[in-house]
């Protein structure tokens, strides 16, 4: 059996960190380079606060789940909110694309440097899964 996690959480800021930790312990049995390992953890702070602070609208009411699975020296992520979903998932995908005036909009563009690749599935009203992927690189 492929080795897993999965995590549920309420949708309170304070559990981005935990999310990220728990990412990088988990990640950790692959032996990763410290750069690895903060890409990883940057990946996830972005989707995990995009979850609470779009898919819930900063709602504490909301359930986040982060999945990890571990495919020999790769890695896949997937961070899922039951929140309010897009309309547009390749529009909120483009750099600088916020549909806040006071946020940058760079979440999606940092998480695609970050990872191999990125891939969004969203329902309007019913929500969004954010599914990534990193290649390690092989070091033993
Ligand atoms: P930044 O991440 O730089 O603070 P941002 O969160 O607006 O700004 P992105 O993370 O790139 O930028 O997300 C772009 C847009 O996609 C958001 O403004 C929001 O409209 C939408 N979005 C992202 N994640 C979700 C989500 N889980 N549920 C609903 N909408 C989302
Ligand atoms: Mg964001």
């Amino acid at each position: 059996m492929l080795n897993r996690f999965r995590l549920e959480f309420p949708s309170r800021p304070d559990n981005v960190g935990l999310a990220r930790v728990t990412v990088a312990a988990f990640a950790a049995q692959i032996d990763p380079t410290l750069e690895e390992l903060d890409d990883i953890k940057g990946a996830v702070s972005e989707a995990v606060a995009n979850a609470i602070v779009h898919g819930y609208d900063n709602s504490p009411d909301g359930v986040v789940t982060v999945e990890g699975v571990l495919y020999g020296d790769a890695i896949e992520v997937f961070v899922e909110d039951s929140g309010k979903g897009m309309e547009d998932v390749g529009q909120a995908m483009e750099p600088e694309f916020s549909t806040d005036p006071e946020r940058l909009g760079l979440g999606f563009s940092f998480m695609q440097t970050f990872m191999d690749s990125v891939s969004v599935d969203s329902v309007p009203g019913r929500g969004t899964r954010v599914v990534m992927r990193k290649q390690f690189a092989r070091r033993h």
